[in-house]
């Protein structure tokens, strides 16, 4: 359905994956209790097995739609992390935020693929003599199954081209205004339009009684919310170096402390994430949730150098607090400021959140 790196949160509520061209596929626990449930009433009804093939046959779809995202993105440099697969379509997780003219094709390219399978339907229909009929495929009971999963993708694909962000139509709105003004100013725009479309479209669900709109519209109106919370998250981290987001009092592990001095260290501070540390070098970092663990599989009196991450992820003082964000939210919301070997400050999602409502009442600078 749509794609882009707003989401500086990791999708929870997944449940197993999959990789498709190097991808990886979710699936949301939503989406996974819909399909069994379709499965279910599929094959009690009489023309059952069809219905069924019928919704996988659009869900994959969907896969593929998000696919050509995934595929152009790739073309501009940009990898996907994921694609999740929710009941009412797909989201692709790129890696960065594509610029306006990348935005733009990156976005064109899933409604495309739509209708490229809608095209490679209908001429296999014809090829087996098959009349390609508007009419019974959209009165899903009889008719051909190529041509409704045909007509499946030809609604999916100019649904997802409506100007409403965050679907894709919405994208190339704000990938065309943001070659003219701003990035804020575009997704503004195309936010608002996103909005009063959710709003136009819910209404007329709860009027038909259609609940898949409404459910639909709801999503939509989510996701321009969200988007614009987003974007001015970035308005707010650019040009800000990560020191003066940088948390610059915490405590630190000695690696020869156990887990028990770890386990008081924790009770006794707000801190979560402490820096494990040999003298001025740093050697790892020890959790909340790895304290927690090693605490219940090793016992107390078990080191905790046993128990750290040696692989975190460590920042420049220096760096660009919006290019920090997004790895930071990657890293599980931990980060290590390091100038050189030296171990400087820390940065945490929680820290960075206060930073931000800060910085929006305009008194974000430390001294
Ligand atoms: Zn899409």
């Amino acid at each position: 359905m749509d794609q882009g790196a707003q989401s500086s949160h990791q999708i929870s509520g997944t449940i197993f994956g999959l990789r498709l061209f190097g991808v990886p596929v979710r699936f949301h626990f939503t989406f996974v209790l819909l399909v069994a449930a379709l499965a279910a009433v599929g094959i009690q009804g009489p023309s059952g097995a069809e219905a069924a093939i019928y919704i996988l046959a659009l869900f994959a779809s969907v896969l593929v739609h998000e696919l050509g995202h995934a595929l152009v993105s790739k073309r501009y440099g940009i990898k996907t992390i994921e694609i999740v697969m929710f009941p009412i379509g797909g989201v692709a997780r790129l890696e960065r935020n594509p610029k306006p003219r990348e935005e733009l094709w990156i976005a064109l390219a899933g409604p495309a693929v739509n209708i490229v399978i809608a095209a490679l339907l209908i001429a296999t229909a014809a090829s087996l003599n098959r009349t390609f009929d508007w009419e019974k495929g959209f009165s899903r009971g009889g008719g051909d199954m190529l041509s409704q999963v045909a007509i499946g993708n030809i609604i999916l694909g100019v649904f997802n081209l409506l100007p409403a962000f965050p679907m894709d139509g919405g994208r190339v709105l704000r990938a065309m205004l943001a070659m003219k003004r701003g990035e804020a100013e575009a997704t503004a725009i195309a936010a608002r339009a996103g909005r009063f479309l959710a709003i136009l479209m819910g209404l007329y669900g709860l009027v038909a009684g259609n609940f898949v709109l409404l459910f639909v519209a709801f999503f939509v109106y989510l996701g321009a919310v969200q988007e614009t919370a987003a974007v001015m998250g970035r308005a707010l981290t650019q040009g800000v170096p990560v020191s003066e987001a940088m948390i610059t009092e915490f405590r630190t592990l000695s690696h020869g402390q156990t887990i028990r001095d770890a386990a008081n260290l924790l009770l006794a501070t707000t801190q979560q994430d402490f820096p494990v540390v040999l003298g001025e070098q740093v050697l790892g970092l020890l959790g909340r949730n790895g304290l927690l663990r090693a605490m219940a599989q090793d016992g107390p009196e078990a080191y905790i150098s046993g128990a750290m991450q040696r692989e975190f992820l460590s920042v420049s003082p220096l760096m660009d607090l919006s290019e920090a964000m997004p790895l930071l939210t990657r890293a599980g919301n931990v980060a290590l400021v390091m100038d050189e070997d030296k171990l400087v400050g820390m940065l945490t999602g929680e820290n960075l959140m206060e930073f931000l409502m800060l910085r929006r009442l305009g008194m974000g600078h430390r001294g």
